[in-house]
């Protein structure tokens, strides 16, 4: 056994595969040299936390190394189930989620959980200091919870979080539960990439009226009226059981229940997640599992690509090339569908 001269510490002979230039390029500007994907992926799967916020971490950071991530985990991917919850702020979503984990949890499942905002500029970090109410799991290995924040990237998240999903997925965990923090565009569209989509409102505040609006019904499997100890309670199941009367439901087609639950309290979630499991059946048993299945990967693909065009097209307005040729077409000397053809064809 060798010690080392100066620290005394125990040598221990590096296996790993020989460092690649440019890792060694990297690790000289301070940088740590990318791991080898297949090796943390390995341990990710054997439940090593450090290797699977790694991995998510590069997905993040937006990465080089994600490319060869994604190579090595594709063929362990498509067994985890995804659960996306959404509703406006305040109507317990991270509660029911924490409520969700606790059930899962309890039948053995290994669960994930992404808290998604696509509005705020903070990293992920600061989010997740808040989700106070999640902390019940923070010592339980079997329940994995990252905050992702978009950090102003246009279409960050909807980049970054069916790749995170990705990783989740290829990691082993049974279930993974995407909380979304608004009910905008973009919190509807993240919460579309799940296989069972869950919109909570609350009494009160016509959150019900509201959700209809937002056009949040429409992606909803299963509705959740959350506070249900709570004043005007019934009148939001009656609103959105009205709301729902006025849609058509074909033979066979899916129609969302209205669950009622207490989340705080625990009351209720039996019955969600019994709901949940019909849903599930409901999707394996149509064509559905596969085309929301597809329909996530046709997303992920096209977010992808764009992310590509725009490097290629030097960036977002402040981007060198678009500078360029932003300055050109100012000046009157080409004009702007030119300058587009220009950048697209990079
Ligand atoms: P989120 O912003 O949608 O994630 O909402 P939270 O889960 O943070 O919950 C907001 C507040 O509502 C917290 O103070 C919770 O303790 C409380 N809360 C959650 N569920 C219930 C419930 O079923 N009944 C009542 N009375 N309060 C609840």
């Amino acid at each position: 056994m060798r010690y080392c001269s100066r620290c005394r510490r125990r040598i221990v002979p590096d296996t790993r595969p020989a460092v690649t230039a440019a890792a060694a390029a990297a690790g000289r500007r301070g940088r740590r040299p990318p791991a080898d994907p297949e090796a943390l992926i390995a341990r990710a799967r054997a439940g090593d936390a450090r290797a699977l916020a790694r991995l998510i971490s590069l997905v993040e950071n937006r990465s080089p190394g994600l490319r060869a991530v994604m190579k090595a985990i594709a063929p362990h991917t498509g067994t985890a189930r995804v659960i996306g919850l959404t509703g406006s702020p305040g109507v317990g979503k991270s509660t029911v989620t924490g409520a969700l984990a606790g059930a899962y949890r309890a039948a053995g499942l290994r669960i994930g959980v992404l808290a998604v905002d696509p509005t705020s500029p903070f990293s992920g970090g600061a989010l997740l200091g808040d989700r106070v109410r999640m902390q019940d799991h923070a010592t339980d290995d079997g329940i994995f919870i990252r905050s992702m924040a978009s950090r102003g990237h246009l279409g960050g998240l909807s980049l970054a979080t069916p790749q995170a999903l990705r990783i989740l997925d290829a990691a082993g965990f049974d279930l993974v539960m995407i909380e979304t923090v608004g009910v905008g565009q973009a919190e509807l569209e993240i919460a579309s990439l799940a296989d069972s989509t869950l919109v909570i409102v609350a009494p009160g505040m016509g959150d019900s009226i509201q959700a209809a609006k937002a056009g949040i019904l429409e992606i909803a499997d299963i509705l959740i009226v959350n506070k249900s100890d709570r004043a005007g309670a019934q009148e939001s199941v009656r609103d959105l059981r009205t709301m729902l009367a006025m849609g058509h439901w074909a033979e066979g087609q899916w129609k969302p229940p209205i669950v009622s639950t207490v989340a705080s309290a625990g009351t209720g979630i039996d019955d969600l997640t019994a709901r949940i499991e019909a849903h599930w059946s409901w999707l394996g048993s149509s064509a559905e599992l596969a085309a929301r299945r597809r329909a996530r990967a046709r997303e992920e693909v096209a977010a992808i690509a764009l992310a590509v065009l725009r490097e290629r097209m030097g960036g977002l307005p402040g981007g060198s090339r678009l500078d360029e040729l932003a300055g050109r077409v100012a000046a009157g000397e080409i004009d702007p569908y030119s300058a587009a053809d220009e950048l697209v064809s990079g």
